[in-house]
């Protein structure tokens, strides 16, 4: 019945990432080819294309703003082009706005080394809510940590769409949320810190891509099913292609989330959102 969904990965890139699988050695790689592949052979209505600031880690390299404007360029329908900007750099502010003059639809993957509260980072929020640009964040120990201070800039930032993603964030699907485990298994504990905030603000989305993601909303299914139907218009589905799964597959290729979700018999009303009609919401502008 999917072939009939329309569908929008939010979080794709163009780049190397090094495998953590212990089936690979080494690093993972695709052109602008492989991901045309990818769009091709699942059908995908689009997909959002997210650079990174720079070389952010030994093990990362991912394609730059100006990079991602100029492929997104070639192909306006299939391709949708986001900036990123290290919010240390001089006139970040600046930046933004240039970059979304030159078309980029929103500020991701927003990937720093930075406390999520940062007095520079809360400036450069601000901006992308005037400019109507939504945020996407990845969270963990070392980028953009923590969730707690998170409350702090949704109440700094009314006006701007953030969408969460990566472990720092996921892991709190469950109020029993273990400080050095990224990918907690088992039951969910209801009222973890990812309900308590999208249900108090509006501004906020999830985003399911990557292990984070697919570890959420397959660990308890039942628990998935009644949170995805009551947040199915803030959660959004991407996978962070080129990336490697544990066992080696790739996420997105090996169709990992969109099988979860498939899985849980959610409503056509709440797949069709998560599949695609947010994501065209955001960014219709
Ligand atoms: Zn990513």
């Amino acid at each position: 019945m999917y072939q009939e969904l329309k569908v929008i990965d939010i979080h794709t890139h163009i780049g190397s990432v090094k495998s953590w699988s212990p089936l690979l050695k080494g690093f993972i790689r695709v052109g602008l080819k492989e991901l045309l592949e990818y769009i091709d052979e699942e059908n995908l209505s689009a997909t959002w294309l997210l650079p990174l600031p720079g070389k952010i880690e030994a093990d990362i390299n991912i394609i730059s703003t100006n990079e991602v404007i100029k492929i997104c360029k070639k192909y306006p329908c299939r391709l949708i082009p986001f900036c990123s900007i290290d919010p240390r750099v001089p006139k970040a502010s600046e930046l933004l706005k240039d970059f979304k003059k030159r078309g980029c639809k929103g500020l991701g993957e927003f990937k720093v080394k930075l406390p999520v509260d940062n007095p520079l980072s809360i400036e450069l929020f601000e901006k992308a809510g005037e400019l109507e640009m939504p945020v996407i964040i990845h969270m963990d120990n070392k980028f953009n940590p923590d969730i707690v201070k998170l409350k702090y800039v949704l109440e700094k930032c009314p006006h701007t769409v953030f969408i969460l993603h990566g472990p720092g964030w996921w892991k709190h699907i469950s109020a029993e949320a273990p400080d050095k485990e990224d990918y907690p298994t088992g039951k969910v504990v209801p009222g973890g810190l990812v309900e308590k905030l999208l249900l108090k603000y509006s501004n906020l989305y999830a985003d399911l891509s990557a292990r984070s993601g697919l570890n959420a909303i397959t660990r308890d299914p039942a628990y998935s099913k009644e949170f995805l139907e009551k947040f199915s218009n803030r959660v959004l589905f991407g996978t962070d292609f080129p990336c490697l799964d544990i066992d080696a597959t790739q996420f997105g290729v090996n169709k990992k989330h969109l099988n979860a979700l498939i899985s849980l018999n959610l409503s056509k009303k709440a797949l069709k959102n998560i599949l695609y009609e947010n994501a065209l919401n955001l960014i219709a502008f």
